[in-house]
């Protein structure tokens, strides 16, 4: 395709803005897509994505438009995650594409994920093209949006075309905004090949499906090429475009998306941000090469029926090879058994990868306390990256601890303002700037990864009545007095439940953790102590009483059907129980002691 007829663009937009929907509505309208196989939602393809309403994987279509002007033109949509966790995905992709259509929901106006979203594509060097969405909804305010959108980021919104997605009013205009206000992309046809590896994910029928951007020269199937960084060669053997089912194509030229097979095993094996070119007759330079994703968020997970190690082990390997984001490796518990120690790119991806282990493995999972890398500095000079709190050296060595911190912006409607603050200041947040847009306050603070991880989202939400919006990103490491706190259950450390916290914070977290526990572990014969402690000093203790009466006391001896229900619920219960030295601690202990209120 003559590069004049190209445009490639993206579509930013805060989560539920809509952006998914105009995706369908710009599918539809060019019957890119028959009419009879459109569903809502349609870039949307892993289940999760469906029933979370949100997209976590990039997807791409490319549709063709006949435009008003006479001619058609090709359109390589690249549909981007809303999600904070995804921000790496988000940048990735802009750096294949030249445009972005800025959605705003016209009712709610810029949210913090916008903002963070459009900076991304502005770095990226992108055109924008604000599309004011929602407009059938009563409650729209078109004009006050434009004006948030000049004053809050800085665009002029003069021009921004006004839709509704859902009902189709619009849609016209955005594909014109898109042939006229969206530069093509540049390339040269002449040139050695280099083609940017944009992303990949894992086919159960082709095998490793790679996603690429042609800069320049041109890519035929049969041909060899290189990854640059790993140097890796392959012959690909299926070369298409995405419409958004696989369409074969002889060949993609500069300004091109497409993707090609080549019996690559894993999706390890090809690496973000590669530089594809010929074997033979190569670029001379690869292209300025992206960081890989680094996980920020470990946490151990591990089977409630330890029979079932060996199932996970295999669950963990399927999905390894469709999420090259996410690491693992073997790890033992005492209170656990075996399992695995996995890092995550942020809180939502740990979620969602758990969900699909238990959802498509049919796996009963024990989560451990999310914890963050902390670095370690030791006496003798040396450093240590800590990824999990039972690994934390023995202090007389350790010279000083330093955490992650991050830079979030939060956007809340005034009333909650005073809220907001105090959630921040109780998590070791420090202001950075607070400012309006609107009645919108836009706070920014600098916080401890540490004190995110666990509930912040979740307890933002709630303060908020759901109005707030989050965004952050990880600025760096600052040294602060942390400390290792362990629980005792029963005399006996739970490794699983130990976790890194700030001193100041201990007494506070190790209260509310250890009467936590003593409503989640249910009696046994016996008196449980439950404790929790520093190094070897109690900082708070609860005790468990002993149970006195058989339980199945109260079923009057005679009814022996209701006796063996009894008890045969009771069997059930245990199966999702963690047998710990003399104690039984349900699985649903693990996961509500960790959420803080
Ligand atoms: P995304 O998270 O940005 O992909 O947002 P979605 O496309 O999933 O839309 C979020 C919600 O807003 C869905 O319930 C949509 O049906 C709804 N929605 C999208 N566009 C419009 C619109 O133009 N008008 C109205 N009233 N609702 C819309
Ligand atoms: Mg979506």
């Amino acid at each position: 395709t003559q590069l004049d007829l190209i445009r490639n663009f993206s579509i930013v937009a805060h989560i539920d803005h809509g952006k998914s929907t105009l995706a369908d509505r710009l599918i539809q309208l060019t019957g890119t897509v028959a009419e009879r196989d459109m569903k809502a939602q349609i870039l949307d393809s892993m289940e999760i994505e469906r029933e979370r309403g949100i997209t976590i994987k990039a997807n791409t279509v490319r549709i063709d438009y006949p435009a008003k002007d006479g001619q058609t033109y090709v359109l390589n949509l690249i549909d981007t995650p809303g999600h904070v966790d995804f921000a790496y995905e988000v940048s990735r992709s802009m750096r294949a594409v030249e445009g972005s259509l800025l959605v705003v929901d016209a009712s709610q106006g810029v949210e913090a994920q916008t903002l963070a979203n459009v900076y991304q594509a502005l770095d990226a060097g992108h055109e924008i093209v604000p599309v004011l969405n929602k407009i059938d909804l009563p409650a729209a305010e078109p004009e006050r949006v434009k004006s948030q959108i000049e004053d809050v980021i800085g665009l002029d919104a003069s021009e921004a075309v006004l839709i509704s997605a859902k009902s189709g009013l619009g849609i016209p205009d955005v594909l014109e905004a898109i042939v006229h206000r969206l530069p093509p992309p540049k390339g040269d046809r002449d040139a050695p090949l280099k083609a940017m590896l944009v992303d990949s994910w894992y086919d159960a029928y082709l095998g490793v499906v790679v996603m690429i951007r042609v800069m320049d020269g041109v890519i035929r199937k049969g041909d060899r090429v290189k990854m640059m960084q790993t140097g890796a060669v392959y012959g690909i053997d299926r070369l298409a475009v995405l419409k958004p089912q696989m369409v074969d194509i002889a060949e993609l030229g500069p300004g091109e998306i497409g993707v090609l097979t080549a019996s690559i095993k894993q999706v390890r094996d090809t690496r973000v941000g590669d530089t594809i070119t010929h074997e033979k007759k190569g670029c001379a330079a690869p292209l300025p090469g992206f960081k890989p994703a680094q996980p920020v968020v470990f946490c151990g997970l591990f089977p409630v029926d330890a029979n079932d190690f060996e199932a996970l082990r295999e669950a963990i390997e399927k999905l390894a090879l469709n999420d090259a984001s996410f690491t693992y490796e073997m790890e033992t518990s005492a209170a656990l058994g075996f399992g695995f120690r996995c890092g995550f790119l942020g809180l939502l991806h740990l979620e969602v990868v758990r969900d699909r282990l238990e959802r498509e493995y049919d796996l009963d999972l024990i989560t451990t306390a999310p914890s963050v890398v902390y670095q370690i500095y030791m006496k003798d000079g040396t450093l240590q990256e800590l990824h999990n709190p039972t690994d934390m050296p023995d202090l007389t060595y350790v010279d000083h601890i330093e955490e992650p911190r991050i830079r979030a912006t939060i956007m809340v409607p005034d009333e909650y303002l005073g809220d907001v603050l105090k959630l921040c200041q109780d998590r070791r947040g420090i202001q950075l700037d607070l400012s309006y847009a609107g009645a919108r306050a836009m706070v920014v603070y600098d916080l401890p990864l540490n004190e995110v991880v666990f509930d912040f989202y979740d307890r933002l939400k709630s303060v908020t009545k759901g109005y707030a919006s989050f965004d952050y990103q990880i600025t760096g490491y600052r040294e602060d007095f942390l400390v290792k706190m362990s629980i005792l259950v029963n005399d006996e450390p739970v490794d699983a439940l130990s976790m890194m916290v700030h001193r100041d914070r201990a007494d506070m977290r190790g209260r509310a953790m250890v009467e936590k526990l003593k409503e989640l572990i249910p009696r046994h014969m016996f008196k449980i102590p439950i404790q929790a402690a520093i190094g070897g000093r109690v900082i708070a203790r609860e005790t468990i009483s002993a149970m006195r009466k058989d339980v199945t006391a109260k079923c009057y001896g005679g009814d022996a059907t209701r006796k063996r229900k009894l008890l045969d619920k009771q069997k059930a219960g245990k199966k999702k129980m963690r047998q710990f030295g003399k104690v039984e601690i349900p699985q649903q202990a693990f996961i509500n002691a960790l959420k803080m209120d």
